[in-house]
């Protein structure tokens, strides 16, 4: 599981469409209460009446938000959704995909576990993608780990399932491509960071006491608005905001957001869902290699 930084993948040095500053993912991690659920069962705790509709905020009110900001600022994002996300709030996932956004693999039930079996995760991703193209229409190829938790096969079983990128990784802020075996994969990581997960700024829960904390908006927008602005001033980077409609989906903190999507729109961003921007970086690597396939395809990089 090496990650390829020698400069060989098109990770350092890219150019992005339009010679836009950086690339721009907003994401959303659509986990409704399986959040708590898997994170309580995780730590070996348990979760309180309240945490249930802390976690319900998400599904009945902040995705409304959420998908309106969206629309109002004519912004396209990626959405994680768990399989039983789909099952439970099919008419909200239904919604996300209607207005034009992208659906990706989030697990089934959100499992955030550590050590479970290929054969185990095959189970959950078959189940989850079957559920995701019930509403789509197509398979996934975007994946993100329920807490960001991937195994040592996943990049490869993600590559053998048809995915065209992984979100999870936290090591660098460019999209690179794996390798196995010294054998480059077809496959982008998209890194992001605890710091532009609004997870880190606004989680918030009574069965935890290790866990009440609560920032300002005019803070989290400093820290994310600073973050763009290094990254932009660098060239080629990405900028992966991790979102989560239960917690960025109270008036005041969308309305934040929305300042700050309008604030990088202007200043050299470009957004996009993490599909387009894997496909482009997939795009230069072809070009790179003298490939006539194009990414999807099935053709093997070098
Ligand atoms: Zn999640």
């Amino acid at each position: 599981m090496a990650v390829p930084v020698d400069g060989k993948t098109n990770g350092p040095g890219i150019v992005w469409p339009g010679r836009k500053r950086v690339a721009v993912m907003v994401t959303f991690d659509f986990d409704a209460e399986f959040l708590r659920i898997s994170r309580a069962k995780s730590k070996g705790t348990g979760i309180g009446f309240t945490d249930y509709s802390r976690g319900q905020y998400g599904p009945h009110t902040g995705i409304y938000r959420c998908l309106d900001m969206l629309d109002t600022l004519g912004v396209k994002a990626t959405f994680f959704v768990p399989g039983a996300v789909v099952e439970t709030y099919r008419e909200q996932v239904e919604e996300i995909h209607r207005r034009g956004h992208e659906l990706a693999y989030h697990g089934y039930l959100h499992e955030s576990v550590r050590g479970i079996s290929r054969e185990e995760e095959t189970a959950n991703m078959e189940k989850a993608e079957a559920l995701l193209e019930s509403v789509t229409g197509r398979r996934p190829v975007g994946h993100r780990g329920p807490e960001s938790i991937i195994h040592p096969f996943t990049p490869e079983l993600l590559t053998e399932r048809g995915y065209l990128y992984s979100s999870s990784m936290k090591d660098c802020d460019y999209a690179y491509l794996w390798e196995k075996d010294g054998r480059t994969l077809p496959l982008v990581e998209l890194p992001g960071d605890i710091t532009m997960d609004d997870f880190t700024y606004y989680y918030f829960t009574f069965s935890d006491p290790a866990v009440r904390s609560m920032y300002t908006n005019r803070e989290v927008y400093g820290n994310w608005k600073a973050e763009f602005d290094g990254l932009a001033e660098e060239g080629d980077k990405i900028f992966v905001l991790k979102l989560h409609p239960q917690m960025i989906g109270r008036a005041s903190r969308i309305a934040m957001v929305g300042e700050l999507i309008a604030y990088m729109k202007g200043h050299g961003a470009w957004i996009a869902t993490c599909e387009e921007v894997a496909r482009y970086v997939l795009e230069q690597e072809w070009e790179k290699n003298g490939e006539q396939d194009s990414p999807g395809k099935g053709g093997a990089l070098k």
